[in-house]
This record gives C-alpha cells, sequence and structure tokens, in this order.
C-alpha cells in the first residue's frame, strides 16, 4: 500500500504497492540554484550585518522563506567559526532538528556529522569538525548545565522560538543573563509574525529585521456544518479534492492530530481509492492508484520515511501529506495548493489542582489555523478547507495558543533549574510566568519523590535524578532499581517506554498480529509485557527478521536498543550498580511504585478503575494487556492517561497496595475501620492522607501480613 511506515515493506505480501519512481536527486547545483531563488538569499548582506551590530537579532520571515536552512550556513560563510566556535541551531522538534540538519549537510555537500551534524535526546551525530550544530532546544538547555556560559558557541539560532516549547521559554530566560556575561556571544531569534514584538521587547527592544517574501491568496472555506468524525470527514475531502481535479493541479497537505489519527487516515485514503478504481476500472486499477502517493509524518516516524515527504515526484503524480502541526512552520512540503485542518492537535496538558499530565485531542488556536491555511499559497492561489464552522473557531478557539509553560507539568524543568543553581524561581526571567499553581504542583511533585527537601533544596537524589535525561519520575523508578537489584531490568523497561509503540497491527492482518502479541503478554503488567518482547528480541540476537515475522516494530526495538545504551552509560558514570533480578519480577513492580506515586488507581467495578488521589474514573485502554481481563488485579500503576471520550490508562502494571503505601506514606495510608488486628481480608481503607474526606476510598487489603 501506499502508507509508507510499514516495518514490513520490502518484506510484505502486500503486492499491490504503487510502484512510484522519485525523481533524480537533485545535483549540487540545482541545490545551489535553489539557494540562491530562496528569499533570506537576497537580503544575506544586510542580515548579517544585523547580526554582528546587535547582540540579539528577532528576525522575522514567511515559512519557506529560508531561515532555518540559510542563516546557518550565512554565518558560517561569514565566519563565525573562527577560533574553534562552532554555531548553534536550536529546534522545538526532533523531527525538524534532523531533517533540518539533513538537508543543510547536503546543501553544504558534507556528510551529515562532519561540518553539519545534529544531535537529539539518545542519539548525537556530531564530531570534533561540527561547525554548525542542529539541536533540539532540551539538549541546548542540558549542555547549559554542563556549561552554563556555552563557551563553544559564537552564535546561536533559537529557530521557531513563536513556537514557545518550554524549553525554547527556559532557554531565552537563561540566555537574558548570559549574554550579559558573554558579551561576545549572538543571539539570533527566529519567529513567524506572531510573538516577533514580544521576543524584541524580552531583550531590551532588540531590532527585528523582516525578510521581504511574497505569498499567494488563500481562499479558506468552512464546513457548513460541525464535523462528527474528524477522521472521516478529512478523508472524504481528500477524495473529493483528488478525485474532482487533475493531478497537476497540486498537492495536498492535511493536519491531523497525532499519530494514531494519522495513519487511520492514511490506510482509509488508500482503501477507499483501492475499492473506487475497482470498481471503475476492474483489474486496472493499479495504474489509477499510481497517481497518488499518500504521506504520514509525525515526530516518531523514522527519518528516512520522513524524508520522502521532501521527495520531488513525477508531475502526474499527486502527494497527500498527512501531518502532524509539525507542518506548520517547521517543515515546509513544496508544491501544496490544498489544505484540509481537521482543527485538532494532540496536546499534552497538566492540571495542577489534580496534579495530573494528559494527552488530550484539543481545538487550535486561530493563529494556528492561520498558519496552517497559508501553507497552501506558497507557490500559487489556493485553498484551505477547515473542517469546522465558522462560528465554532470565532467561539471556541483562543486566539493565540497558550504556551507550553503556562500548561505543563514543570517538574523537569525545575529540576534542570535547581540543577543550574537557579534556586529563586520567582526572580526567574520567564518571558510568560508560568501560573504559580503549575510552579508550586510541580514542586510538590519534586518533593514527593524526595528530589527536593523540605525547604526546597535538591536532595543527593535530586542530583542524581537531574543526571538522566528522562523525566523525574523516570529518573527516580531507575534509580530505585539499582537498590533493588534489578537495574538491568529496570534500564530495559525505561528505554522501551522512551520509544513508540512496539507492536505492530497491520489493518489487513489484525487477528494474525493480535495472536502473536498475546504471545508476549505477561499477566497483569505491560511494563513486564515490554521487558519480555526486549528480552526475546536479544536471545534472538536482534534480528530484524525475528521482529517481522513477529509484528514487533523492528525500528523502535532498535532505537530502544541505543536508549538502553545510553542510560547505561549515565548509570555507569553515576557509580549506580547494575544487578539483574533474575526471574524474580516482584521487585521490579515494586520500584514502579517509587516513580508512579501520583499514577496510581484502584479496581472500582466491572473493568472500571479509580484514580487514587484524584476519584477520577479510569478505563483500561485497549492495547493494554490488562485489557478484556475477567479478573483485573485491585492495585496499578499506569504510565499514560489519555483523555478522549473516556479516560484511558495505558501502559498499567498490578501492584501490591502496601508498596504504594511504602513509597508514597505522604499520600496513602491504611486506615483501619473497626477494633480489629489486621487479618487477612479485612476491610480497610486507603485514603488521600492530605484530603481525606473527599478522596476516600475503602479497600481489601489481602495481604494483611505485609503489614504485620
Ligand atoms: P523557513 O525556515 O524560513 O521556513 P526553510 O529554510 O525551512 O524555510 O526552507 C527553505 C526552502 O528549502 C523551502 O522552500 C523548503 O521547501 C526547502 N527545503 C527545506 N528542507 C528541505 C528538504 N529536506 N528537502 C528539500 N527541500 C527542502
Ligand atoms: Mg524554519
Amino acid at each position: 500500500l501506499g502508507v509508507e511506515n510499514s516495518p514490513t515493506k520490502g518484506q510484505s505480501k502486500q503486492n499491490n504497492e504503487p510502484k512510484i519512481e522519485a525523481e533524480a536527486e537533485q545535483s549540487f547545483e540545482d541545490i545551489q540554484k535553489v539557494r540562491r531563488s530562496l528569499p533570506a538569499y537576497k537580503v544575506r548582506h544586510h542580515l548579517l550585518k544585523n547580526i554582528r551590530d546587535n547582540q540579539v537579532t528577532v528576525i522575522v520571515g514567511e515559512t519557506g522563506s529560508g531561515k532555518t536552512t540559510q542563516l546557518a550556513q550565512f554565518l558560517y560563510e561569514d565566519g563565525f567559526t573562527a577560533n574553534d566556535k562552532i554555531i548553534g541551531c536550536t529546534q522545538p522538534r526532533r523531527v525538524a532538528a534532523v531533517s533540518v540538519a539533513e538537508r543543510v549537510a547536503k546543501e553544504m555537500d558534507s556528510p551529515i556529522g562532519q561540518k553539519v551534524g545534529y544531535s537529539i535526546r539518545f542519539e548525537d551525530q556530531t564530531t570534533d569538525s561540527t561547525k554548525i550544530k542542529f539541536m533540539t532546544d532540551g539538549i541546548l538547555l542540558r549542555e547549559a548545565m554542563l556549561d552554563p556560559l556555552l563557551e563553544k558557541y559564537s552564535c546561536i539560532i533559537m529557530d521557531e522560538a513563536h513556537e514557545r516549547s518550554l524549553n525554547t521559554d527556559v532557554l531565552l530566560g537563561i540566555f537574558k543573563t548570559l549574554l550579559a556575561r558573554r558579551r561576545d556571544l549572538k543571539l539570533v531569534v527566529t519567529s513567524a509574525t506572531m510573538n516577533a514584538d514580544k521576543f524584541s521587547r524580552f531583550f531590551g527592544n532588540a531590532p527585528q529585521y523582516f525578510i521581504p517574501g511574497k505569498t499567494f491568496p488563500v481562499e479558506v472555506i468552512y464546513s457548513n456544518h460541525p464535523v462528527q468524525d474528524y477522521v472521516e470527514a478529512t478523508v472524504q475531502k481528500a477524495l473529493d479534492i483528488h478525485l474532482s481535479t487533475p493531478v497537476t493541479d497540486g498537492d495536498i497537505l492535511v493536519f491531523m492530530t497525532g499519530q494514531e489519527d494519522i495513519e487511520a487516515t492514511c490506510s482509509t485514503i488508500i482503501e477507499r481509492l483501492t475499492e473506487i478504481y475497482t470498481k471503475k476500472y476492474g483489474a486496472n486499477y493499479q495504474t489509477y492508484l499510481a497517481d497518488v502517493q499518500v504521506l504520514p509524518i509525525y515526530s516518531s516516524l523514522p527519518a528516512d520515511v520522513q524524508g520522502r515527504i521532501f521527495q520531488k515526484q513525477k508531475d502526474t503524480v499527486r502527494k497527500i501529506v498527512v501531518a502532524t502541526n509539525i507542518a506548520e512552520t517547521s517543515l515546509t512540503v513544496d508544491g501544496i495548493k490544498y489544505v484540509i485542518d481537521c482543527g485538532y492537535s494532540k496536546l499534552k496538558v497538566y492540571n495542577p489542582k489534580i496534579g495530573l499530565d494528559s494527552l488530550r485531542i484539543t481545538p487550535i488556536s486561530l493563529a494556528n489555523a492561520n498558519q496552517r491555511s497559508g501553507r497552501a499559497g506558497r507557490t500559487g492561489p489556493g485553498i484551505a478547507y477547515r473542517l469546522y464552522t465558522q462560528d465554532s473557531a470565532i467561539e471556541d478557539m483562543y486566539p493565540q495558543a497558550i504556551p507550553e509553560i503556562q500548561r505543563t507539568n514543570l517538574a523537569n524543568t525545575l529540576l534542570q533549574l535547581k540543577s543550574l543553581n537557579i534556586d529563586n524561581l520567582s526572580k526567574f526571567p520567564f518571558i510568560d510566568p508560568p501560573p504559580s499553581g503549575n510552579l508550586m504542583a510541580s514542586l510538590y511533585d519534586l518533593w514527593t519523590l524526595g528530589a527536593l527537601d523540605n525547604f526546597g533544596n535538591l536532595t543527593r537524589l535530586g542530583k542524581l535524578m537531574g543526571a538522566f535525561p528522562l523525566q523525574p519520575f523516570l529518573s527516580r523508578v531507575l534509580i530505585s532499581a539499582s537498590k533493588h537489584g534489578c537495574s538491568e531490568e529496570m534500564l530495559t523497561i525505561v528505554s522501551m517506554l522512551s520509544v513508540p509503540s512496539v507492536f505492530y497491527r497491520p489493518k489487513e492482518r489484525e487477528e494474525e498480529s493480535d495472536q502473536a502479541r498475546n504471545r508476549f503478554l505477561i499477566p497483569e503488567s505491560d511494563h513486564l509485557t515490554l521487558l519480555n518482547v526486549y528480552g526475546q528480541w536479544k536471545a534472538n540476537k536482534f534480528s530484524a527478521h525475528w521482529c517481522n515475522s513477529h509484528f514487533i516494530q523492528f525500528r523502535s526495538l532498535q532505537r530502544a536498543r541505543e536508549i538502553r545504551q545510553q542510560l547505561l552509560y549515565v548509570i555507569k558514570r553515576q557509580n549506580l550498580p547494575m544487578e539483574s533480578s533474575g526471574a524474580d519480577w516482584a521487585p521490579i513492580r515494586k520500584c514502579l511504585c517509587t516513580g508512579y506515586t501520583h499514577q496510581a488507581a484502584k479496581l472500582s467495578g466491572l473493568g472500571k478503575y479509580v484514580h487514587l488521589k484524584t476519584g477520577m474514573d479510569l478505563k483500561v485502554h485497549p492495547t493494554s494487556a490488562l485489557f478484556g481481563l475477567g479478573d483485573l488485579p485491585s492495585y496499578v500503576v499506569y504510565h499514560e492517561l489519555l483523555m478522549t471520550t473516556n479516560e484511558y490508562i495505558n501502559v498499567v502494571t498490578a501492584v501490591d497496595p502496601l508498596w504504594l503505601m511504602e513509597y508514597s506514606g505522604i499520600f496513602y495510608h491504611i486506615k483501619r475501620r473497626k477494633e480489629q488486628s489486621y487479618r487477612f481480608g479485612e476491610t480497610t481503607s486507603l485514603r488521600k492522607a492530605d484530603n481525606g474526606d473527599i478522596d476516600k476510598i475503602d479497600i481489601q487489603i489481602d495481604k494483611l501480613k505485609a503489614v504485620a
């Protein structure tokens, strides 16, 4: 099929995949010609003069004008890498950092990792000869922890600053003081038009430089009625456009929420087209199917697959690119004439009142909607279809997106700032301060994990946690495993949790793949199931063939293996013991309780759980090993909370409630109901200690011997 993320590609039996030949690779000369045609190129002397004359410059330009790919090269050509200094360029997204580095390496005719390199979490593609380094903003923040003056850089470009990612905002605050201490360091902040004034003001009215550019008008068409199912509506719209316009007319860019919806959209488009063409042309359908190439793009997609969205196709092939908001500004796909905007994006949202992180499908902002529409007008006039009504756009959408720092759990950031000796957070120059409720709740989280003492100072454990490039609760779990003799296993689990889903479930072979998956399941634990998959893969010599024949995503496992290697390096550097608990998995479950203190639930009815801290009703996600079990465990911890029409927990493990008490005694304790001594099966109640009245939950403790 035309969907490009099949891991069994090339070995699968799906032979109806349209053969699409990409046009020959662009030659170096062609690439230089394209470079010279970019708006940024025409004003480069001016631009460089501005950067040389000011310590901070804000650069504003239309998407596609060449900010990301050209600026660093201009600086390089202008001698900014003299005296062994290098040029850094940060991106809020991993995908963009990799893709852009590869593009620039090609433009500079140098293999990746040489003149041009990139660094993202768990993957460093730089060498001593790297002069231009692309990286995520998170990586630069980590570097600032090791080298607070960022000595090796002559200039740092903070790209896509308007996205206002959490790490970008923190870096901006850090730069505010850093720039005074390093007068020779240049900072370039690039932004779409939104937010540019704000950045300029933040850095004492730093000059703004506008890259002149040309855009074409885009007709915006709203939906007449509210849409019931945005995936279905998107598929319909894409088919309408494709079937009613000539292929040469232009490509289609679809904005979807996240990986799952994107995959569903892509495969449904192909399915429907196959149906339609088969009806119309019989056995000849493949010829017509070859006219279209459906390409997904989201952050966890492997780099080589991502690259395909940029490959130029023959004029007789129409691209339908189905993307997350990454394609709003970070990546520019040329030749788009139609945009379909589903109106939503997937956001990580933190609720400080209940102290929970969750993933939510949320309406986008008007600024995002306009940015999405604009993608249709780069090479000529275009049309943007918005799959929501004009009324709902006016009523439901914020004018601007809320910056991440104001809607996210700050525990990780605070841990990093504490490691940078930035103790007085109320004095930290945030460009937009986080709500104090968020700050307090996040500090509280760190305190309950043992990272902060009663005075808010970093503890030894907190320092150790800061050494790991992981969310604090995961580093906590890993550190406690090293004390309980199961770090070998936990290291694997934590690595597996850091990669996209390892199980592969192709649409046309669902039953077969489910059976394959069932053979890996460890009763009552997704975490141990992940451990089991990795263990068997290892026993089979890390083989790709083994993965394919067991419906396992080889790439995910490979990535987990790399991550494991990197985390192992941190463990060794911190002198933590590496031990295996062998066949005994109890210590592993127990250690999970040290980090998942807020992520625990109790069985409350048939197939239902209730959140121990908040009393929220929860269901087990259908992809969990626990889903559909007749006899569900009484207590579980979970890794992820998804909020859609229901609240789902995913990646779940059964635990003993006494462990929860042992490690989160601050929240939970056992209250005896009657004047009885502990006996097997006695009714007791586990309640939230700091707010017992509301969240009192009765439980049946059946392992009371452990208490005695
Ligand atoms: P900006 O950062 O101003 O949005 P970019 O520097 O990302 O602009 O892009 C400039 C041009 O380079 C665009 O026309 C884009 O299509 C092209 N381009 C960027 N990355 C690639 C790539 N990987 N392959 C081919 N063309 C690319
Ligand atoms: Mg850019």
